[in-house]
């Protein structure tokens, strides 16, 4: 992908989705787009307008003519680089929705020499003009594809560039630091140090606890983007399948009198508070000789490892205080770090509520539901939202949610650490100033202070044409 090439000519995509709609719009960038679309368009009166004479952020009412017959009458919006969303000259045209003149209009938009745009290009323009960074331009990316709104506040945070400029400060630091040591390289027959070696040491460490604390916060933020898991889990029986039914509100789950039916691991999104669940449900724990069932329950115990809230759900009429006390013991035992457990007794449409808290008086916070009857379901659905409040109360205003970076933020905190390994080992400045520079490389390619043309051009793939 030749990036200095891409940014010159005019690019035209359709920036609504494709389909019949009321109204379509369709979006023009290029530093020539004014003297391009200038011939097409005329006012209700007839009257051909210049839009490079015209003021930015002005819309006009008129038609669109391909030189023989009026296609449409349209609106069209003017911005003027580098006042718009890819820094160039851009047009908007918002039409009728229809396919028959969104495919005419583009047509005509290509004849008179606008390029059908590829996926993300005017992002990719934006970046390429200093419209906005890498991380925001991903985050343009993450907020078309948000559907909950946690995730869509992480990434219109990251649009807004918090991520990034609390990575640009750190690096900053550096670079003064490394600027330094170079300097040291020049005089390098006097033996001078310019650069404060403890000093140095000293913002390592403390950008290296940043890094941490931010590749620590991707967990998070991968729960934000991608949801929530909770794993259900329990004796057969118990009835995790209709609780799972119950939470998704739909019959997604087989729900069995035969105990051990949930054979494998079921898993649904559902949307509470804003907040991405992803629930399993999963074959009960038990110790069994079917194969196949077996299978089930190793996986069972990965599942829980794996998710970040476990509901146990039991029965209360087959558990007592002391078998739910074993039970939760051995649970505890496969429950990953991170994880939180909410215990939850079933079926108390068959018992009386008082009575049952009174014999299951020993364990706190315990939650008696009734899964097949819905009763308390909803209470069970708020301790998930606070399970999740307390969990993301602790963690800096910055999320890293994106594969990239986090990858990038691990090759910069090892590049950091063999930094302090050189200074400790009193290394050279040449080695010093080597590993500096590895770590800035990283640092810069979150932010695109320093990128390939194919980092980009994976990046920005990944978007759909016309943003
Ligand atoms: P699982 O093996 O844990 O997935 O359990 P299922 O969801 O398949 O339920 C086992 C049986 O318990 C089924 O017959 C359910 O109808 C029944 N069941 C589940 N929840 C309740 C409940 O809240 N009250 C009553 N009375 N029966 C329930």
């Amino acid at each position: 992908m030749r990036t200095d090439l891409l940014n010159q000519d005019t690019i035209v995509a359709l920036a609504t989705p494709p389909g019949t709609g009321a109204i379509a719009v369709i979006r023009l960038s290029g530093q020539n787009v004014f003297e391009l679309f200038s011939p097409l368009f005329s006012t209700e009166k007839g009257k051909f307008l210049d839009f490079g004479l015209i003021n930015s952020h002005t819309i006009h009412l008129g038609y669109i003519s391909d030189g023989t017959q009026q296609l449409d009458q349209v609106l069209v919006s003017v911005f003027k680089g580098p006042h718009s969303y890819t820094g160039q000259n851009t047009l908007e045209v918002s039409c009728h929705g229809s396919r028959y003149i969104q495919q005419q209009l583009l047509e005509l938009f290509i004849r008179v020499g606008a390029r059908l745009a590829e996926p993300g290009e005017f992002t990719l323009r934006a970046f390429l003009n200093k419209k906005m960074d890498l991380v925001q331009a991903e985050a343009v990316a993450d907020l078309i594809a948000s559907t909950t709104s946690t995730s869509h506040q992480n990434a219109l945070l990251q649009m807004r560039g918090g991520f990034s400029s609390k990575l640009s400060v750190l690096r900053t630091n550096l670079v003064d630091f490394a600027a330094l040591i170079e300097l040291e390289l020049d005089f390098s027959e006097e033996d001078v140090e310019f650069a404060n070696r403890s000093d140095l040491r000293n913002l390592v460490e403390k950008i290296h606890k940043v890094i941490l604390r931010l590749i620590d916060s991707f967990h998070l933020g991968n729960v934000i983007k991608n949801g929530i898991q909770v794993a259900i889990v329990g004796r057969p029986n118990a009835g995790k399948s209709t609780l799972l039914n119950q939470l998704l509100e739909e019959d997604r789950a087989i729900v069995s009198e035969i105990p051990g039916t949930t054979r494998d691991t079921i898993e649904d999104e559902v949307s509470i508070d804003g907040i991405l669940f992803r629930f399993v449900d999963t074959a009960g724990i038990r110790t069994t000789a079917d194969e196949i069932e077996q299978m089930g329950v190793i996986r069972t115990f990965e599942k829980i490892n794996n998710s970040t809230i476990v509901i146990y759900l039991f029965d209360i009429h087959e558990l007592t205080n002391t078998s739910l006390q074993q039970e939760l013991d051995q649970l505890k035992t496969g429950l990953g770090e991170q994880s939180k457990l909410l215990v939850v007794g079933n079926k108390i449409d068959k018992e009386d509520l008082a009575y049952t808290k009174r014999e299951f008086a020993a364990f706190a916070d315990l939650l008696f539901i009734s899964a097949k009857e819905g009763f308390n379901i909803e209470q069970l659905r708020k301790r998930l939202v606070q399970l999740f409040d307390e969990m993301t109360t602790n963690v800096s205003e910055t999320v890293v949610t994106n594969v990239r970076h986090v990858q990038s933020l691990n090759n910069a905190a090892s590049a950091l650490e063999r930094v302090i390994e050189a200074l400790d080992n009193k290394k050279t400045g040449e080695w010093v100033a080597f590993e500096l520079k590895d770590a800035l490389h990283h640092l810069g390619l979150i932010t695109g202070e320093v990128t390939g043309e194919e980092v980009l051009g994976s990046i920005f793939s990944k978007f759909c044409i016309g943003k």
